[in-house]
């Protein structure tokens, strides 16, 4: 099953979790997050599967910023450091 990053829409409100980004796994029939399971707080998938975004460069900077390494999977179990 992918691996979906989701992190806070505003870091101040989300709780520790979901402030500093946190990664599930979700089936592709699952509907995405829209509010942190832990405190409710507003979140957003973030889009790491090369490709998908027009504005990679874009993600890329903010992602490094953020801190977080973006996994690509290389085979079962196993992943690749993109950073
Ligand atoms: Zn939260």
């Amino acid at each position: 099953m992918p691996l979906y990053r989701y992190e806070a829409k505003d870091p101040a409100k989300g709780c520790a979790k979901c402030a500093n980004g946190f990664d599930i796994t979700q089936s592709l029939s699952e509907a995405k997050l829209e509010k942190c399971p832990d405190c409710n707080a507003e979140i957003y998938r973030v889009i790491c599967a090369p490709g998908l975004s027009h504005s990679k460069t874009d993600l890329h900077y903010r992602a490094k910023r953020a801190g977080f390494n973006c996994l690509k999977k290389v085979s079962k179990g196993e992943y690749e450091k993109m950073y």
